[in-house]
């Protein structure tokens, strides 16, 4: 590997473990403890994912980086810092931010996403780091490093929409999930998890973005020849909300273990905008599902149709 990819690994490697003193260990990072605390985190599960607190400071990173000896120009080719505009040095990209540490499939850190501990309309609740020489985001999938021997285990992996649920369920003892990081689900990773098994489950938000989600990977997971399962939260929940609220055993009861199949799901999205009891709705519905599923039935289930 070529010098200025090490330093960048370094440097995450680095970074990862300031932020993560700063959550533990200081006064400036209480907030954001308590906020994971409440969230369900305990300090074993933030030292586990090496979760962190990026300080509300234009420099603290990046003038630890440069007295570290970190060629800072590389340091910004790797996503961490930012050159000012007036060419007097550089400030820290995340600030005021509890830090998730992105890990490529050997374990090492490549990037992070950073959330506001309070969502406002002022900055997005996510900022993750930008596409980098070592961090190809079409291509990372959140927690693959871990999920991959507990997938061969229990033979399917689930995929989430947010890594906040893939960290919900892991705690829970749910280990051989992965999330996509905002992104839309792409070859690449649909190959990597064609290697460790041909079963996936995708588990998405209940909400209407996490309906359109579902759909788009649905399709390009049977595009693939998966045996694939849906579930869908209900009403407006997300995997991690529901864990939260009713506890790891429903969730694997009345979510995990009654999933749409293909077909069901395709009936129940096509459903969501119609109402069955007008004739045009009927007729609209019945072309939708045939459509979608024309290529995808077999000849019992076009029967049952
Ligand atoms: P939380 O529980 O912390 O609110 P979540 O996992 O429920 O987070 P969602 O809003 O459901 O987050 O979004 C799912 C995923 O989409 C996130 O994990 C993130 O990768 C991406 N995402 C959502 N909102 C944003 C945003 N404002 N900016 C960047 N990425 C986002
Ligand atoms: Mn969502
Ligand atoms: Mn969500
Ligand atoms: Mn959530």
């Amino acid at each position: 590997k070529n010098v200025a990819h090490k330093q960048m690994y370094e440097a995450h490697e680095f970074a990862a473990n300031f932020y993560n003193h700063l959550l533990l260990n200081t006064v400036e990072g209480e907030k954001a403890y308590e906020y994971l605390e409440q969230r369900g985190f305990t300090r074993e599960n933030i030292e586990k994912y090496n979760i962190g607190w990026a300080l509300d400071d234009w420099e603290a990173l990046s003038s630890l980086l440069q007295r570290q000896g970190f060629d800072m120009n590389d340091m910004e080719q790797a996503g961490l810092v930012i050159h000012r505009e007036n060419g007097t040095g550089y400030f820290d990209r995340f600030r005021g931010r509890v830090m998730f540490p992105l890990y490529d499939d050997h374990g090492t850190i490549v990037g992070f996403s950073g959330r506001v501990l309070e969502k406002s309309e002022k900055e997005a609740k996510y900022l993750n780091s930008p596409e980098t020489p070592i961090f190809e985001k079409g291509h990372l999938l959140y927690n693959f490093h871990r999920a991959r021997l507990n997938a061969r285990k229990t033979g399917n992996v689930i995929i989430f929409e947010g890594f906040m649920d893939t960290l919900s369920a892991d705690r829970n003892g749910i280990e051989n999930s992965v999330a996509v990081m905002g992104t839309a689900l792409s070859d690449t990773q649909l190959i990597k998890l064609k290697r460790i098994t041909n079963d996936i489950v995708i588990c998405c938000d209940g909400d209407n973005a996490g309906w359109e989600a579902a759909k788009r990977f649905s399709g390009l997971v049977m595009d693939k020849g998966f045996s694939l399962k849906i579930a869908i939260l209900p009403g407006k929940m997300d995997p991690d909300d529901y864990i939260t609220q009713h506890g790891i055993e429903a969730f694997r009861e009345k979510i995990l273990d009654h999933p749409h199949t293909y077909m069901s799901f395709i009936m129940s999205y096509a459903k969501r905008s119609k109402n069955l009891s007008h004739e045009n709705d009927v007729l609209q519905f019945i072309h939708e599902v045939m459509e979608e599923l024309a290529n995808t039935l077999t000849p019992v289930e076009k029967d049952m149709m």
